[in-house]
């Protein structure tokens, strides 16, 4: 590394809930289902259709929380991000950015620097900062004809 500059890298990492109903409505989650019909005015976002938060969301997103360090807020609040993209036909997402579930957790994993032959020497505790958790839904799924059949994650 050049002197004097240090690297920070940033990621979004997503992790599926296993929950049984979507984050918003009760539409099963359910993998392999034909095409739509896991869906209703909700998830579909038709006018004057309102989203409820799934308890078991929350209580598998705070046992992540707390299992990661972080600080579970008493407030959080969900927003409307909107975007066009064809995994997204109502043309928003619900999600988190002001006030998110919880924020400032720490991770701490081993590493180590590799030799020129490749060999890790020198395993030492890195720490990794988790800036924020936060809960949103999943956008749709595009499914594309003739291609093998997803896999489910389960
Ligand atoms: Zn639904």
């Amino acid at each position: 590394m050049k002197e004097g500059w240090e690297a920070v890298i940033g990621l979004e990492i997503h992790a599926q809930l296993s929950t049984e109903s979507k984050i918003f409505c009760g539409c099963s989650t359910r993998f392999g289902d034909e095409p739509n019909s896991n869906t209703c005015p909700v998830c579909l976002g038709l006018p004057g259709a309102l989203p409820v938060l799934n308890r078991r969301a929350v209580e598998l997103g705070a046992r992540a929380a707390l299992a990661l360090g972080l600080h579970v807020n008493e407030v959080s609040i969900f927003a409307r991000k909107n975007y066009f993209y064809p995994d997204l036909p109502k043309g928003y997402q619900i999600s988190q950015y002001d006030r998110p579930f919880s924020e400032k957790g720490l991770l701490e994993i081993v590493t180590a620097e590799r030799d020129e032959g490749g060999q890790a020497r020198e395993w030492r505790p890195m720490p990794v900062r988790i800036t924020r958790l936060h809960l949103e839904e999943d956008a749709g799924k595009n499914v594309h004809e003739g291609l093998p059949a997803p896999r489910s994650p389960r």
